[in-house]
């Protein structure tokens, strides 16, 4: 992420620490699948208000799927709040790739929405969906100016 993406394209680098791993039951609909925050925020906050470092991007692996994400992006989602600078991502069981961590740390920088459709974009991270065919690192110009201003 730091040596393919946003280090090497946008000279932006994140120090990574490891949190312990902990449990907290966020499945409050009892369906066995994450809820996307911007969908119902229920069960993403319970995992975030359970343990998160404000100072920090918190990035939280579920052991669900996502409900609102499978055969879209890898099973992941991030929001950013604009006034508090805060950012957060969550995972589910099949989401974790270097490439899902760089495109949801996008949103979390605050990159709202995704490229545009279309084989001109299909490398770039922060296209909507994954394109098995080409490797999706290509750090577009709006992503890049969003992060020096
Ligand atoms: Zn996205």
């Amino acid at each position: 992420m730091n040596n393919t993406t946003w280090g090497r394209q946008s000279n932006i680098y994140f120090t990574v620490t490891v949190g312990q791993p902990f449990t907290v039951n966020f499945d409050l609909d009892h369906d066995r699948e994450l809820r996307d925050a911007s969908d119902s925020p229920n069960e993403a906050y319970a995992v975030k208000n359970f343990r998160r470092d404000p100072d920090a991007y918190n990035l939280y692996y579920v052991g669900m799927r996502i409900k609102e994400h499978q055969g879209a992006r890898a099973a992941a989602f991030a929001e950013f709040n604009n006034q508090t600078l805060e950012g957060n991502g969550w995972f589910g069981t099949d989401g974790l790739s270097n490439q899902t961590v760089a495109h949801e740390l996008g949103h979390m920088l605050g990159r709202n929405g995704h490229s545009p459709t279309g084989e001109d974009f299909w490398r770039d991270l922060m296209y909507e969906s994954i394109v098995s065919t080409v490797n999706q690192c290509r750090v577009r110009n709006p992503d890049w100016v969003l992060n020096h201003p």
